[in-house]
């Protein structure tokens, strides 16, 4: 409610597209309370989590993943949250929802918290990071399928917000693989991140995945890791950042370099393949084919 308390301090005049000219749906005078446009299930408040999987590690090992009891331990911490959310809600006429926060800093800060409290504990703070919201331990490496059968149940009791993303090698030769994937998470999860290497070093033209080192990325050929001549992009959390140009917390950067991919395959792309799905597809089916079988 600090939150709620906190928004309710603005006038209108503060924000006059948001408040005065409709962009919130409802046209306020600028001496009128702001609140009008934010209860009354109008707007979220949420409440952000992370780290199931270190929850589940803590009772059950870091390998949980088939073990429906550990599952139904984080489904039920969820539904926790959702009901809590349900009853603020009953309570105070705003609308909570539990989100799956990005993180972007947390996921340094809480495991560091609880690193100086209980210390290096195996697959829980000995990571230097706390896994996102319900993601799949980042260091394994399910097919792009499993992870997204893995992951699918948790969105509908974190409605407030959620990324599924899934890992890829280059695939600008094995396009069916890559749509196989988007066909079977259509229908199951509700957001999808593609993740493939797209790195790029302008000193000597090598493109694919930068390798990480102690604070950064560089280029795999060259070591070049100077912002002003390579494009280093990561899935940071819910969006892509460039963590040469903006570095990332310690425990942030941890995490992406603990990422493995979900299909097999070369994580620099090759000048001279070719590229697109007219050619992928129909100069070697075959290949397509095993990718998807790959994944399958
Ligand atoms: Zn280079």
């Amino acid at each position: 409610m600090f939150r709620v308390e906190r928004c309710k301090e603005a006038v209108p005049a503060n924000a006059p597209i948001l408040y005065v000219h409709g962009a919130f749906g409802q046209r306020l005078a600028v001496e009128d309370d702001v609140d009008d446009l934010f209860r009354n299930g109008r707007a979220t408040v949420s409440l952000g989590y992370i780290g199931l999987y270190e929850v589940a590690a803590a009772f059950f090992g870091g390998a949980w993943e088939g073990n429906d009891e550990a599952k139904d331990l984080t489904l039920a911490v969820l539904r926790r949250l959702q009901g809590a959310t349900a009853a603020w809600k009953a309570e105070s006429g705003y609308h909570f929802s539990v989100y799956s926060t990005p993180s972007e800093s947390l996921t340094d800060r809480f495991c560091r918290l609880d690193r100086e409290r209980f210390g290096a504990v195996t697959d829980i703070t000995d990571k230097d990071y706390y896994t996102n919201s319900f993601h799949y331990d980042v260091r394994k490496n399910p097919t792009p399928f499993e992870k997204l059968d893995f992951e699918a149940p948790y969105p509908a009791l974190a409605s407030g917000g959620f990324i599924h993303y899934v890992e890829y090698p280059v695939l600008r030769t094995n396009p069916a693989a890559l749509e196989a994937v988007w066909d079977y998470a259509y229908d199951r999860v509700g957001y999808l991140g593609t993740n493939t290497p797209i790195d790029r070093c302008y000193a000597c033209g090598y493109t694919g995945d930068f390798d990480p080192t102690a604070r950064g990325f560089a280029c795999p050929e060259c070591g070049n890791d100077d912002p002003r001549t390579c494009d280093v992009v990561k899935r940071t959390c819910g969006y892509l950042g460039n963590p040469q140009a903006r570095p990332m917390v310690h425990g942030r950067h941890e995490e992406i370099a603990a990422r493995v991919k979900h299909l097999p395959g070369s994580v620099r792309v090759d000048p001279a393949a070719p590229t697109g799905a007219a050619d992928a597809a129909g100069s070697n089916p075959s290949a397509s084919g095993s990718g998807v079988a790959a994944g399958g």
